[in-house]
């Protein structure tokens, strides 16, 4: 028996087998050759296997999900044809006399350029395809599988790290346990575990190695550790752990239905923070009021490409009509930093969490903006929807997004699509929203405090280094004293104040919350019932 030690994400156990999951980067070189004739003939095979395996695809997906879906697998064939790609693949072979897997890789890099730098949306949406072909068709030649994942049975992933794009690939049921060697407690991947009530320990002491694939392993995220192949009495302990732990969690489910109230009869909103449809089941069996924070970047990040309106739109009122009347509040797109989209082509900055992200990138890519407030807004009538803004730091930033608000309203009342007059309200994620949250609570109707970047940027510490986790002090005086300062502001202006980052479900504050003013809670569904009960306490 191993024993390493992580960092925990999530208190739960966990016991299953180890899946080792690698991400070989395809590392292309420029090669001379020499036989050019070889090299088109090589190409011709490549494109070949590539379709047959297209089209097994897509009979697959036809069976399985419908038509809608697979015709992707279709579109990416014709698109294996196109003349204009084959042309270049084969035009740098012999212009240049070099390898395929390297005109492959400079084709892929030409038109995914120039398909980004359109203005169209459909045309940018085939960046992800262009490249999807190009991934598959290098796999092939470098031998390598081109499904990213396969389980038959749940496991426990063990990886070196995991980026939030990849963490949202895999599906709830499929994952017994996430464990990786780096990653910080506050990233965006622990925060993805925490959401989807796993067991998960980061910055874990273990050497990766391919025969810990398949090993019996338990993870304890009570005290962050992970045996390997762990001996019969820990075995035997353990079990016994994950008894008294699912006891517990059943005693919670007594306060299925019961109020978020205090003993002197404060009422508190105690809403579920989710980042996609998936997670609605959690939200119903934890008993949540509303929904106080949708990440919908994650809805981005799950496709290849730009979702559309309609796309969106379903997935807004899937979660609008699952509450049935009870709040659910959407933020827009906060991508940037550890949040990475390939589609969005964006530049690598020096410093992406003080960079072009979130809002930022709303507000100087339009398109992309009204298209999700459309899609909110027409979903805006299939229940209760509010909308919050990310990453704040002026009155003006506001003003603007109202502004487009007013334009997406004026279009849809013109081509008579209904929607609803929603709230909106604004993430008090910046020192300076902090500073000036008196001047921002006339602007909007909620506040929603998030504490996770807050804590970042008024410590000045990256919130992905997980070697600055020790300073990483989210109980800091500055950051409680901000929290006072933006509850009595919203109070001051009329409007309700909340806690969306994870510091909500931090319950050794809860008391201090309340007593500050906090109107809401929002934390990760499994912590609702939890928190439910400090509340509700003396
Ligand atoms: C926060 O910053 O506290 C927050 C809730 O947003 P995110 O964690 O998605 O950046
Ligand atoms: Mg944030």
């Amino acid at each position: 028996m191993q024993i390493c030690h992580g960092k925990s994400i999530f208190h739960s156990i966990a016991m299953g087998k180890i899946r080792v999951y690698s991400k070989k980067e395809k590392e292309i070189k420029r090669m001379a050759i020499h036989d050019v004739a070889r090299e088109l003939e090589r190409y011709g095979n490549v494109v070949e296997v590539a379709k047959e395996q297209l089209k097994q695809l897509h009979n697959k997906a036809l069976k399985e999900v419908g038509e809608a879906d697979a015709a992707i697998f279709e579109i990416h064939q014709m698109m294996l044809e196109d003349v204009d790609y084959s042309d270049s693949v084969k035009h740098i072979i012999t212009s240049q006399r070099v390898n395929v897997e390297y005109a492959i890789h400079e084709t892929a890099d030409y038109f995914a350029n120039m398909f980004a730098s359109m203005k169209d949306d459909y045309m940018r949406g085939r960046v992800a395809d262009i490249r999807d072909i190009s991934e598959r068709l290098l796999s092939i030649l470098t031998g390598q599988s081109t499904v990213p994942f396969e389980v038959k049975e749940p496991v426990i992933l063990l990886a070196d790290d995991l980026a939030p794009s990849e963490t949202v690939q895999f599906d709830k049921d499929e994952i017994l346990a996430f464990v990786t060697v780096q990653g910080s407690v506050n990233s965006h991947t622990a925060i993805l575990a925490r959401t989807m009530g796993i067991p998960a320990l980061v910055n874990t002491q273990i050497k990766l190695t391919e025969e810990l694939d398949g090993m019996t392993a338990i993870v304890d995220g009570m005290e962050g550790i992970l045996y390997l192949d762990p001996d019969a009495e820990t075995v035997q302990r353990m079990q016994e752990k994950k008894a008294e732990v699912e006891e517990k969690a059943r005693q919670l489910l007594d306060l299925k239905g019961k109020k978020d109230i205090t003993p002197d009869g404060r009422k508190v909103m105690l809403y579920a923070n989710i980042g996609n449809p998936k997670d609605l089941p959690l939200v119903l069996k934890n008993d949540a009021q509303g929904i106080g924070l949708f990440r919908s970047e994650f809805l981005f990040m799950e496709s290849k490409s730009h979702p559309t309106e309609e796309e969106q739109f379903c997935a807004y009122k899937t979660v609008a009509e699952t509450m049935a009347g009870k709040r659910v509040i959407i933020r827009t797109l906060d991508i940037g930093t550890d949040k990475k989209i390939d589609y969005f082509n964006l530049e690598s900055e020096e410093n992406p969490a003080l960079g072009y992200r979130a809002i930022r990138i709303c507000l100087t890519q339009p398109d992309i903006f009204k298209t999700q407030l459309r899609a909110i807004l027409r979903a805006s009538v299939y229940g209760n929807i509010a909308i919050m803004y990310p990453m704040i730091t002026s009155a003006e930033e506001v003003r603007q997004i109202k502004g487009i608000v007013e334009e997406v309203k004026d279009e849809l009342h013109s081509q008579k699509i209904a929607y609803n007059d929603i709230m909106q309200g604004i993430m008090i994620e910046t020192p300076a929203a902090v500073m000036i949250s008196d001047e921002l609570a006339k602007e909007v109707d909620f506040f929603s405090i998030g504490t996770n970047d807050l804590t970042q940027y008024t410590l000045a510490i990256d919130r992905q280094n997980s070697r600055l986790d020790a300073f990483y002090d989210a109980h800091h005086p500055a950051v409680l004293k901000m929290i006072r300062m933006v509850v009595e502001n919203a109070h001051k202006a009329g409007i309700w104040a909340g806690i969306c980052g994870e510091l909500a479900a931090d319950m050794t504050l809860t008391k201090e919350f309340l007593a500050m003013g906090v109107d809401e809670l929002s934390v990760s569904p499994e912590q609702i019932l939890p928190l439910r009960k400090r509340i509700r306490e003396e």
